[in-house]
């Protein structure tokens, strides 16, 4: 018979640890990852035949839930007219402009690339060619994806495996990176008062969800801008993650609404959610800035699959969906399920605090809300795996990490959201009793 086991054992034979993305081996939780076959609606089913409730939805793609009727219909309708052409088609446009709807008037132009590694790569190799600077700024625990110089203090994966960033990056292109401490308003004004002339741009998540999810302070997003944009560099602003997931214009739009914030980031990343579960992410700004992109400008950026015809036609599909009906029932599970853990915990004596940011929301066992990543790394962090796997027992999958964020879809109705809720007070005990690892 198949089994988990027997499947990651056959992997292992074959895959670099056996699995396509280092989170996926249950590296922080120990135990064998499961191997997933299908997935409907808000469960996900192994290769046992075991279902369980999904709260990962595949990073946050699934927004919707798993195999949404109409964004599944979209990707069977355009293969049946042919994978891949390597050639421009309607649909990039129709997707590019669905974007821009959302996000006006701060993005003018969109370039379709196929993975949040790519947005970001290319977003920094623009604002560098545009601003002709090398310094890149980014913030402790916040992830931008895998590319060298991007390495350095990047979150989960990394956080989860204990390494000091990765073999293989050259020391010269990560000196090109400034990390600094999240929501350090102080630490800011240090880097660009000493180095303002020469920083091409700094890099920011929207809200960190990288690191568990710690939201930027009230007014930091729009503090970078200002003090970035005084000193002649530019903010890319990396929504691959909280991107049309906590709300139709992302972090941003929940900033900049209703008479909140008003900040203009140059770039804007996007990943996860606006390839519908297809490989597809973005990045966009004005059209002044994009414009220095190949072919129009002199910074080069190419794909073979960029806007790859299924993976445009997901996104569409599912943007199409995401209505504001589908954000507040997001909203609405999320703060079930958050509240409900934050009281199983509490109800078992496990000091933890809940942090998060529009529908993403994470724990931290401490006494007090991280705001940036050595706080989040100074939690009880070994009270997770215990929960963690008494909550998958149980039937409900949660992120193999304690430093990852939890996912609702739409589809959480209350038959799911029952089994999180059941399966809850055994796990909360787990936590109680576990102790710190030796070694
Ligand atoms: C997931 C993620 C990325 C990388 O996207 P990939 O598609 O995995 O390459 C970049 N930035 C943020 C904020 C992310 O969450």
């Amino acid at each position: 018979m198949t089994t988990n086991l027997t499947s990651f054992e056959r992997a292992q034979a074959s895959i670099p640890g056996g699995v396509n993305s280092p989170v996926r081996a249950f590296g922080s939780v120990g135990g064998t990852p499961r191997f997933f076959v299908s997935a409907r609606g808000p469960y996900i089913t192994d290769v046992e035949g075991r279902e369980y409730v999904d709260l990962v939805a595949s990073w946050g793609p699934a927004v919707l839930g798993h195999a949404y009727p109409s964004v599944v219909e979209a990707v069977r309708s355009a293969a049946s007219r042919g994978l891949s052409f390597g050639a421009s088609t309607p649909g990039e446009t129709e997707l590019a402009e669905l974007v821009k709807a959302r996000l006006d008037p701060a993005i003018q132009k969109l370039r379709l690339v196929s993975t949040g590694t790519e947005a970001t790569m290319t977003a920094i190799r623009l604002a560098r060619g545009a601003t002709g600077r090398d310094l890149l700024v980014k913030f402790g625990g916040h992830y931008h994806g895998h590319s060298d110089g991007l390495l350095a203090e990047a979150g989960s994966g990394i956080a989860t495996l204990s390494l000091p960033g990765s073999a293989g990056v050259p020391a010269a292109i990560v000196a090109q990176t400034l990390v600094i401490p999240y929501n350090d308003l102080d630490a800011v004004r240090e880097v660009f008062a000493e180095h303002g002339e020469r920083i091409a741009a700094v890099i920011v998540e929207g809200a960190a969800a990288n690191m568990g999810v710690v939201p930027p302070l009230d007014g930091f997003n729009a503090f970078l801008c200002a003090i970035a944009h005084r000193h002649g560099s530019l903010v890319i602003l990396d929504e691959v993650l909280t991107g049309f997931r906590v709300g139709a214009a992302g972090w941003w739009g929940l900033d900049t609404a209703a008479g909140k914030d008003h900040y203009t980031p140059d770039l804007f990343t996007f990943g996860k959610v606006v390839g519908g579960g297809l490989p597809l992410a973005a990045l966009g700004g004005s059209a002044a800035l994009m414009d220095h992109l190949a072919p129009s400008g002199p910074v080069y950026q190419a794909g073979t699959l960029s806007g790859n015809p299924l993976a445009v036609a997901a996104g569409i599909a599912t943007l199409t969906a995401a209505d504001a009906e589908v954000y507040s029932r997001l909203d609405a599970s999320a703060a079930t399920v958050a509240s409900a853990t934050s009281a199983a915990l509490s109800a078992e004596g496990v000091e933890h605090v809940v942090q998060s940011a529009g529908n993403l929301f994470s724990f931290s066992f401490s006494g007090t809300a991280p705001v940036n990543y050595s706080q989040v790394k100074a939690q009880e962090a070994f009270r997770y795996a215990p929960f963690f796997h008494s909550m998958l027992e149980a039937g409900v999958s949660l992120p193999p990490s304690v430093f990852e964020a939890w996912f609702v879809t739409a589809a959480h109705d209350g038959a799911a959201i029952d089994r999180i809720l059941e399966a809850l007070p055994g796990a909360a005990r787990a936590a109680a009793a576990a102790t710190p690892r030796a070694g």
